[in-house]
């Protein structure tokens, strides 16, 4: 709220040939008017997207599983995965991770 710094009566909002002022109703104080063509912008806020899809979970890669034994738990179940590492005309190198305590090694043929 605004007071009128004449009579310290407070201010109301008049609009007038397009207009918005305030205005005081005992002494005829009136602030500078604002253009009201453009009247209140929203502000457009897009409702932030929710990322759908798969939730990234380190403990749990999205990796396809397969029977081997890991040297350090002996859980006999490890993702797997290939990797060129080598020359691109030889075989890429299977790399398994234990399902359990995420131990990775390299498999060799
Ligand atoms: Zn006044
Ligand atoms: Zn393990």
């Amino acid at each position: 709220m605004e007071f009128c710094p004449n009579c310290g009566k407070l201010l109301r909002p008049k609009e007038e040939k397009k207009e918005v002022f305030l205005a005081c109703n005992s002494c005829g104080y009136r602030t500078e008017g604002e253009a009201a063509e453009e009247g209140y912008v929203a502000t457009e806020e897009a409702p932030k997207e929710k990322i759908e899809g798969v939730a990234v979970n380190e403990g749990a890669p999205n990796l396809p599983t397969t029977t081997a034994q890991c040297e350090k738990c002996h859980t006999d179940k490890a993702y797997y995965w290939l990797e060129q590492t080598r020359a691109a005309d030889e075989a890429p190198t299977r790399f398994l991770q234990c399902v359990k305590c995420g131990h990775k090694w390299r498999e060799y043929s």
